[in-house]
């Protein structure tokens, strides 16, 4: 389950906008569970069809990442005119088993942000969940609990 915040949602559907018709990447850094900050990157290939990261920039990105008490969980990248669905580049390059490939599709101006995990060039589509906080105190586990209790 990835937890993002609406604010970061929205930050990144923008940052896809803005580099349309190139791909747009970046990374997302989680504090306590949930997605809060995205670190926009540039897209060294300029490509509406595939990315790559900047190596400077992404030591950058972290190291700020870490200075600021937040952790790496994704890279994010857009489709500006194909589904939120990993391309096969994208499954073959995705080398981090522990973090989500988050795609922000923008084909036909509907925008679609979807998460998936890629181990061992198998791809599984993850649940995301848009939350501003949790409860103060809360796991994302308990606070799950909670709302299924209430339902
Ligand atoms: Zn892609």
């Amino acid at each position: 389950m990835l937890y993002i915040s609406p604010e970061t949602i929205d930050a990144i559907i923008a940052h896809a906008h803005s580099e349309a018709p190139l791909e747009a990447c970046g990374y997302l850094a989680e504090k306590e569970g949930i997605v809060v900050r995205h670190y926009p990157l540039t897209n060294v290939d300029a490509s509406p069809e595939h990315f790559s990261l900047a190596p400077k920039e992404q030591f950058a990105a972290v190291r700020k990442m870490r200075s600021q008490g937040l952790r790496l969980r994704a890279i994010y990248h857009s489709h500006p005119a194909s589904e939120a669905r990993p391309s096969e580049e994208d499954i073959r390059l995705a080398y981090d088993p522990d973090i989500s490939y988050v795609i922000v599709s923008l084909k036909e101006g509907n925008d679609v942000v979807r998460s998936f995990r890629i181990r061992a060039a198998q791809v599984e589509q993850e649940d995301m969940e848009i939350v501003a906080q949790f409860p103060v105190g809360r796991t994302p586990q308990e606070n799950k609990q909670q709302r299924s209790n209430r339902t």
